[in-house]
């Protein structure tokens, strides 16, 4: 097997980054993390921590860095994700969990930091489209403008580091997989000696 992919991916609601993800996993063989999703499991099974996140969750807030640092860490340490690399979705969100990620990897370095970018006019018109029952106009906005307060730090601060890929996340899920892969790659080439 080759060596691991690490990846993070960025992407506003409704621009298909779930789909996307699930591209990465068959590529690169990586594990998908998604913090969201690990909260959500906590709450099914109304663990402590599950019961805690889901008070935070329904409010429409983040849940703490003293909380989330070190789930996601604990994750990234596991030995399935070292040996086969991960593709992190929903963390981080702040840049203390950003921090906390460096922390995390030490030596490793992380390949590349996608932002699947689906102009708002564009997410809004398939949020719409979905048609989901919590998904007023109004609704709609509020959340992709509280990702944008939300992410933008985030995206900021792995730009300044020299991370930051973006890609057209406009088209067909193949051309989406088609130039993300390429982008994906060229980070990879581009340090082939990396352990
Ligand atoms: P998601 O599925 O990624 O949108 O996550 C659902 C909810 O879980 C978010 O709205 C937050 O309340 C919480 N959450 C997930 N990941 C994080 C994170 N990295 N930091 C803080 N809260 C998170």
């Amino acid at each position: 097997m080759g060596k691991p992919t690490r990846l993070v991916i960025f992407g506003r609601q409704g621009a298909g980054k779930g789909t996307q993800c699930l591209r990465l996993v068959e590529r690169y063989g990586v594990v998908h993390i998604s913090t969201g999703d690990m909260l959500r499991a906590e709450r099914a099974a109304d663990t402590k921590l599950g019961r805690d996140a889901g008070r935070i969750m329904d409010a429409g807030g983040l849940v703490g860095d003293d909380i989330m640092i070190p789930v996601a860490k604990n994750r990234i340490a596991a030995a399935d994700v070292v040996s086969a690399g991960f593709v992190l979705d929903g963390f981080p969100r702040t840049t203390d969990q950003a921090e906390g990620l460096f922390a995390a990897l030490g030596d490793e370095r992380l390949h590349a930091v996608i932002n699947l970018d689906v102009p708002l006019d564009e997410v809004t018109t398939r949020m719409k489209a979905r048609g989901r029952g919590d998904d007023t106009d109004e609704a709609i906005a509020q959340r992709l403008a509280l990702y944008e307060k939300e992410t933008q730090p985030v995206l900021d601060w792995f730009e300044e580091r020299g991370l930051l890929v973006p890609v057209d996340g406009l088209g067909t899920e193949e051309e989406v997989t088609d130039r993300l892969i390429s982008a994906v790659d060229r980070t990879l080439t581009a340090d082939g000696d990396d352990a």
